[in-house]
């Protein structure tokens, strides 16, 4: 292979992406991954890890991803912080671009997980960071000993609340249905305490401001259609998250809500692209399982490049 053009080029930085990386890596080929603008994935937005093997104690999200990408970097991989902002695989080598920068690539690894969706409330813009969030182990500092809401039904939810539960006076569970997704022993975990109030069926529909920044939810009852205002300093969203797939929309087959369609394991219509992680499996969204298939897609594409140099 040329050593201008990469072996591998990965893009993401999550669980998968950087454990394709130890794969590429110690299997001979020169490998780059583009960490984005999310470096670490969505790792680095949570708090607590439990069920990550091989840990006595729980770690948290960020130290593990920054640990990971410590051993990718001993193992040799370049990680570059740059976002990929432009692919064509219609020729070979494969064509990537960083900005204006122009590269190439014999196989590429898309690893580029999915990013926490919001209300669309039409304050957002103007109060995220001044009372809004997606992320309470980024900014639940700033709520110290203040009453908050999160929103969501679900195992994020569930873990925001809890870990907002450690710093603030209160915190109300706001979901929009009866029925939680989360798992029993999360939602069991956040009914238990004492500082987690939940108010089902409830949505957030509006909220109030100052000059500081948020003031107040406008809350809905959806059993009853009435509104009543909350006030509160801060306001978690913990709905879920959308695949970032948009760079691939038009060059690679994916389902109705964008994430990658896969055959094989990893791979997708493209040969030598293949996609591991939270962009191609919206079942298991677990880092177990997005490092499990970056093991896979980083040991098809040393069997993809074996391939190709034998042919
Ligand atoms: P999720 O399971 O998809 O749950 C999203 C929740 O947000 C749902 O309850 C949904 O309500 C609600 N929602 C979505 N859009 C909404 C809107 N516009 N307004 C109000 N509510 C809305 O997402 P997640 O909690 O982020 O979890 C994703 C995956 O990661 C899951 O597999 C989960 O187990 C995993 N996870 C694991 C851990 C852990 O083990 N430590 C932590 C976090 C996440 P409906 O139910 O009504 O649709």
């Amino acid at each position: 292979m040329s050593s201008a053009t990469n072996d591998v080029t990965i893009i993401g930085t999550g669980p998968s992406g950087l454990t394709a990386a130890i794969y590429t890596t110690r299997g001979g080929l020169k490998t780059q991954v583009y960490a984005g603008i999310q470096h670490g994935g969505q790792l680095t937005t949570t708090t607590e890890i439990e069920n990550w093997p091989g840990m006595r104690e729980a770690i948290m999200g960020p130290q593990l991803m920054a640990d990971m990408t410590a051993q990718v970097e001993r193992i040799g991989a370049e990680v570059v912080y740059e976002e990929i902002t432009k692919v064509d695989f219609s020729k070979r080598p494969l064509r990537l671009w960083a900005g204006d920068r122009e590269f190439t690539s014999h196989s590429v690894i898309i690893a580029t997980g999915a990013t926490a969706r919001t209300l669309k409330l039409p304050s957002e813009a103007a109060l995220m960071g001044r009372g809004l969030s997606t992320c309470a182990t980024c900014d639940g500092f700033f709520y110290k000993d203040k009453k908050v809401i999160v929103v969501g039904g679900g195992d994020s939810a569930m873990e925001e609340a809890s870990y907002l539960a450690k710093l603030c006076s209160e915190v109300i569970l706001i979901h929009r249905r009866p029925v939680f997704r989360a798992s029993a022993i999360m939602l069991e975990r956040a009914r238990k305490n004492p500082k987690i109030k939940f108010m089902v069926p409830y949505d957030v529909v509006d909220t109030k401001a100052d000059h500081t920044g948020l003031i107040a939810a406008v809350l809905k009852n959806e059993d009853t259609g009435k509104l009543e205002e909350m006030p509160i300093a801060g306001l978690f969203m913990a709905i879920g998250h959308t695949p970032n797939s948009s760079l691939f929309k038009d060059v690679l087959e994916h389902d109705d809500n964008g994430y990658l369609k896969v055959t094989n394991f990893t791979e997708t219509k493209v040969p030598g692209v293949f996609a591991a992680g939270d962009i191609a499996d919206h079942v298991f969204r677990q880092a177990i399982t997005a490092a499990g298939m970056g093991c896979q897609a980083g040991m098809q594409a040393i069997r993809y490049l074996e391939n190709l140099s034998t042919t």
